[in-house]
């Protein structure tokens, strides 16, 4: 049997780790790091570049260098999240057949599956380099706040790069798992991610090797990103105001200014002041323009001062749903490399009323807590158990466009709950369920996840015949649906599966052309 490594596909980086001798460790990739930039670019002659070399390409080469595909992948582009990035990314987002957010680069269409397998391929060979043998399962983790969609495409992702995904598991849940496998003892701990495109935050119950995910809540449009874009959106806004030249109308004039923000946001981290340096950024009526200016800590803070408000709220609802005060958490996590930021770090003090632990490695927790979770798979780990949640209602539309919820946000997983739905009209033939996921009490305000229809129903008058709608998520947070007719038990299912956006045969050829 194949080993199976743990991977965090981040949404900046990426990380793979191994269990060894039951302890996860990090592998190093085959350029020295520990963590793999999530970016790959396609060359003129069709070159595929992924990791370090391809963020190096990053402003020579904007339009084909690709970052962030995790903010696209199972995403609709009229999808309001995805709106919001477009402005500022400097490769092209196009409209797939079904409406799915793809790249185009050179004219062809790719899916962010595609982009993410060959970050996924990346680490496979990075661990096969260590490990030296061939590799072909995969833990994979994604944010809590993922949906059936999104992660159904990121399994995808897996089985294009030739990986048979054994397990989704959520980041936050994941790294508590490598920090209590090593930190033993019964304790509550609250786990604060704020990566590259989300925030998430988890609290667990670790009792006697079990970890109960409490509760989990989070916010899909808060990460990096959005603090590097408030940086770029305060300097170009002052270079517009002092030359009357617009920054972000020039794609490398963009990039440029992208990856020095980010750079700036990450000395800040560290220093109080930063040197942003940017000759020649635009060409103005006088000639060269360039960007050169001080920033300091707290200017960066002002600039994010909004997103920093938003961390709250979701800390809030977590608590809540855990039934738990701050004084109840042992201990905060902090995962994602957004959690340096020192206003951060002020802020979940401010939230938990305690300073965070310091024993984790924000950068590499996630993906050894995929590791150990490959462990508890393969039977290595027996000691351990994990009871994780789903983070979103899942139901059906009825009459009136209501939800009509089966199975309620932060139940645990595995689980399957039903419903019993009624006919609305005299001898109607047929039903059509349609699967919802979201919070509003209107169905169509919510995500829609898919279809069926259940025909041939016996005739009868509106309100005699009866349909059971059966709802099975899977310890991966995979949607199963199921309806049938009571008394005649005539059956009609559909996985939610489908909906990722590629056919069996799409993400078949995808792999064999990246192999
Ligand atoms: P992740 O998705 O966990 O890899 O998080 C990456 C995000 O963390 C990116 O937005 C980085 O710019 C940011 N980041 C990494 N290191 C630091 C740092 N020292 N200070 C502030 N942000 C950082």
């Amino acid at each position: 049997m194949s080993r199976v490594i743990g991977i965090d596909l981040g949404t900046t980086n990426s990380c793979v780790a191994i269990l060894e001798a039951g302890e996860p460790t990090v592998i190093h990739n085959q350029e020295g790091g520990r963590t793999t930039p999530s970016m790959v670019s396609w060359n003129g002659d069709g070159e595929v570049i992924v990791g370090a070399a391809s963020k190096r390409q990053m402003v020579t080469n904007p339009t084909r260098t690709i970052f962030g595909a995790k903010r696209l992948i199972g995403r609709k582009v009229s999808d309001p999240d995805v709106q919001r990035v477009l402005p500022l990314l400097p490769y092209t987002v196009v409209a797939a057949r079904n409406g799915d957010a793809w790249i185009s680069i050179d004219d062809e269409a790719r899916s962010p599956q595609e982009v993410s397998a060959h970050v996924l391929a990346k680490m496979r060979r990075v661990a096969e380099d260590y490990v030296g043998e061939t590799i072909t399962e995969a833990v994979i983790t994604v944010p809590a706040y993922f949906d059936d969609v999104q992660r159904q495409a990121t399994k995808d992702a897996g089985a294009i790069a030739g990986l048979t995904v054994r397990a989704i598991i959520n980041e936050p849940t994941a790294a508590a798992l490598s920090y209590g496998v090593q930190n033993k003892g019964d304790q509550r701990v609250a786990v604060f991610d704020l990566g590259g495109g989300t925030f998430d935050i988890s609290i667990l119950a670790i009792e006697n090797g079990v970890f109960e995910v409490l509760s989990t809540s989070g916010d899909t449009t808060l990460g990096g990103d959005d603090f590097d874009r408030a940086l770029i959106l305060m300097l170009a806004d002052e270079f517009q105001a002092s030359h009357d030249v617009d920054l972000r109308g020039d794609a490398v004039a963009l990039q440029r200014l992208k990856e020095a923000a980010e750079q700036a946001k990450i000395e800040l981290s560290s220093s109080m002041n930063t040197d942003v340096n940017l000759p020649f950024i635009a060409i103005g009526p006088g000639g060269p323009i360039h960007l050169m200016r001080t920033l300091s800590r707290g200017e960066l803070e002002r600039a994010c001062r909004e997103l920093i408000e938003r961390l709250a709220a979701p800390c809030a609802t977590a608590l809540e749903l855990a039934r738990c005060t701050p004084a109840d958490i042992d201990q905060v996590l902090l995962v994602g490399g957004m959690t340096r930021m020192p206003a951060v770090q002020d802020r979940v003090i401010e939230i938990f009323g305690k300073p965070a632990h310091k024993g984790v490695n924000p950068d590499e927790s996630v993906a050894m807590g995929a590791a150990v979770h490959s462990g508890v798979i393969g039977g290595e780990l027996q000691e351990v158990v994990l009871l994780d949640v789903t983070p979103h209602d899942l139901g059906v539309k009825v009459a009136g466009d209501r939800m009509s919820v089966i199975i309620k946000t932060n139940t645990s997983i595995p689980t399957r709950e039903s419903k019993v739905f009624a006919t609305t009209e005299d001898n109607q033939t047929f039903v059509a369920i349609e699967v919802y996921q979201g919070a509003h009490a209107q169905a169509s305000k919510n995500r829609r996840l898919g279809r069926f229809v259940l025909g041939d129903l016996r005739p009868g008058p509106r309100g005699a015949t009866r349909v059971e709608v059966a709802f099975s998520l899977d310890a991966d947070g995979i949607l199963h649906v199921e309806a049938t007719e009571v008394g005649t038990g005539r059956a009609a299912s559909v996985t939610i599966e489908a909906a990722s956006g590629l056919s069996a045969d799409e993400v078949l050829r995808l792999g064999e052309g990246l192999r």
